[in-house]
C-alpha cells in the first residue's frame, strides 16, 4: 500500500500562501494509541512523530517532539516484546 500511495501522480496547477503550504495536524488520534504509542486496534504496531495527530505549527519543536515520541515508542516496543516472553 505504501508503494502505491507514494506513486500517486500529483499535477501542480499553482501555488498558495504559506498558511496553506504546511500541514500542522492530522495523523493517528491519541485515543487510538496506548501509553506506549502502540495502536489499540493493531497490537504490535507503534507510531511516533508526525504519524501522531498533535498540533504542530511550524516554528514549534517538531524534531524534539518526534525524537521524544520515538523514544516512548521504542521503549514501548521493548516492553511489549518482553511481555510476550
Ligand atoms: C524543509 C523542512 C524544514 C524543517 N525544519 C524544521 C526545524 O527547523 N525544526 C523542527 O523542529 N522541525 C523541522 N521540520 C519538521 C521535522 O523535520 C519533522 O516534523 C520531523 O522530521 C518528522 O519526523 P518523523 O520521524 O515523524 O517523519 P520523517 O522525518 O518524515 O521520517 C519518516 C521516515 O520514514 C521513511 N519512510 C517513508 N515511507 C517508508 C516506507 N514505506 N518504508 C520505510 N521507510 C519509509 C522516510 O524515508 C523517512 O525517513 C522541517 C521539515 C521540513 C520538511
Amino acid at each position: 500500500m505504501a508503494e502505491r500511495i507514494k506513486a500517486v501522480p500529483l499535477t501542480l496547477t499553482g501555488v498558495q500562501g504559506l498558511e496553506r503550504a504546511i500541514s500542522s495536524a492530522g495523523g493517528v488520534i491519541l485515543d487510538g494509541v496506548d501509553e506506549r504509542l502502540m495502536l489499540v486496534a493493531r497490537p504490535g504496531v507503534f507510531v511516533a512523530g508526525e504519524m501522531l495527530d498533535w498540533e504542530a505549527p511550524t516554528g514549534g519543536y517538531l524534531l524534539q517532539a518526534s525524537f521524544a515520541s520515538a523514544i516512548v515508542a521504542a521503549e514501548g516496543v521493548i516492553d511489549w516484546l518482553d511481555s510476550r516472553d
